[in-house]
């Protein structure tokens, strides 16, 4: 059941537009992906909720927008150019490479050794920063990296950010954007991929134990939260303790946010105390006004992939029984918010009031709003269960009497009939609570 589900998700992904496999015309590119119109949405009211809970609604958070590329010495000054590396070993017999510590590729390749006997080499280190060349005189161009993690960018600007800001410690900043990796096996659909966005918060304390322990005990607790009050199933969900030897090389200790996927217990966010590390390689200090006194904060990271959230939302939300398939996504993350139909396609005066109720909530800043007349009603019910839709509004020939029309809930399958009118007030209602 397991694997079906996730073959299931990944054949409802492309059919219904959420997830593509990248240059899929060109025979694809491993480990990279696009969002069609439905993931978009999908990945945007993501973020945009993460940005609502880590910005809007705090006073100790401030935002930033770095970009991808930096100059190469912040990776060798952040240790990534030395430390940001895999262990592989490749097969001397046929060449294939594969992560030292990945069980299943290793066992996945004896497997295609039917008479010659395996032979690896040593585990060698293998660095995955993507390199990028800048300048246009051929063999003059620059080396330097595509960003490996976005963190450094909250790092670099660290002073800025205290000079143009109110902010004092604790106090964090917060950034999503795109990072890139060059994994050597890609996989497990979009979890591994090269090309993948982070949505991460730098929090700044006082470099003492007890302020680090309690931020991270904090934070471990927030993030957790936001997950569970945005739909996912607390028992999918546990922390598991990074042991000494796959910490990184920045952290003084760290937990994993892992969720029970078909593939097994995962990490799609990363509680990290980094310590002095950063700053400290960086040499930026902080100073306290009131207390005259200079000292390099510590770091405490919330890292969260907006990607593997993305598809942990999509496994823990799909449902089906006999007569239908339903993402059962929160409505703050479903990627349509409302579709409205008229029962007859051909019936004019129905089409018209249909489509008046359509532009009206569009209007409302509820979210994407969806409008369908093909096939039949119980039809294009289940095209919305599909793809999450929370509610869907049919206008009948009451509604032409009455100015009432049917308000389906996607988890139900119940209606009730609504005053044409309230429709905005009943859906700001049910969005919000
Ligand atoms: P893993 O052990 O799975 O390689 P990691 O420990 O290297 O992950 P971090 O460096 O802590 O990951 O990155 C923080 C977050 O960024 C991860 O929790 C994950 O959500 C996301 N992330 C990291 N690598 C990838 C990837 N290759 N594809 C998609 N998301 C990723």
């Amino acid at each position: 059941m397991a694997e079906n589900l996730m073959d299931k998700i990944v054949a409802l992904c492309k059919r219904r537009g959420f997830i593509y496999p990248g240059s899929e015309i060109y025979g694809g590119i491993g480990g990279f992906w696009d969002y069609g119109p439905l993931g978009t949405e999908l990945k945007r009211n993501i973020k945009n909720e993460w940005w609502k809970s880590m910005v809007y609604l705090r006073d100790d958070v401030v935002g930033l927008d770095a970009a991808i590329v930096m100059n190469r010495e912040v990776w060798k000054v952040s240790g990534h150019v030395e430390a940001f590396v895999d262990p592989l070993i490749e097969c001397k017999v046929c060449h294939v490479r594969v992560r030292a510590d990945n069980k299943e590729d290793i066992a996945a390749h004896l497997k295609t050794h039917k008479d010659i006997q395996v032979d690896w080499t040593k585990p060698q280190k293998f660095n995955l920063l993507v390199r990028a060349y800048l300048g246009i005189i051929e063999g003059k161009q620059s080396e330097t990296f595509l960003r490996g993690e976005i963190t450094q960018g909250a790092f670099v600007n660290f002073q800025n950010i205290i000079n143009s800001s109110r902010v004092k410690i604790p106090f964090g900043i917060a950034q999503i954007g795109k990072a890139f990796r060059n994994e050597i096996t890609p996989g497990s659909f979009t979890y591994r991929s090269r090309e993948f966005e982070q949505m991460e918060l730098e929090f700044f304390v006082r470099p003492k134990d007890s302020e680090a322990d309690k931020w991270f005990e904090y934070w471990k607790k927030q993030r957790m939260g936001w997950y569970i009050d945005l739909g996912m199933k607390k028992n999918h969900l546990r922390f598991r303790k990074h042991e000494s030897y796959e910490k990184a090389h920045y952290a003084k200790y760290a937990e994993d946010l892992e969720y029970n996927a078909p593939f097994g217990w995962s990490e799609f966010e990363g509680i990290h105390h980094r310590g002095d590390w950063d700053l400290g390689r960086h040499k930026l200090m902080y100073k306290d006004e009131d207390l005259k006194e200079e000292f390099t904060p510590w770091v405490i990271e919330t890292s969260g992939g907006v990607d593997r959230s993305a598809l942990f939302f999509l496994l823990d939300a799909y449902y089906e029984d006999k007569k239908r398939v339903v993402l059962k996504l929160h409505p703050k993350l479903a990627p349509l918010k409302v579709a409205v139909f008229p029962l007859l396609a051909n019936k004019l005066p129905l089409v018209k009031m249909a489509k008046g109720i359509y532009d009206n909530l569009k209007a409302q800043n509820i979210g994407m709003i969806g409008f369908d007349d093909r096939g039949n009603i119980g039809k294009r019910y289940y095209s919305q269960d599909e793809i999450g839709t929370p509610f869907c509004i049919t206008v009948d020939f009451q509604s032409m009497e009455d100015r009432t029309v049917t308000v389906r809930d996607r988890d139900t399958a119940k209606q009730e009939r609504v005053d044409m009118d309230s429709l905005s007030s009943y859906f700001t209602k049910h969005f919000n609570e």
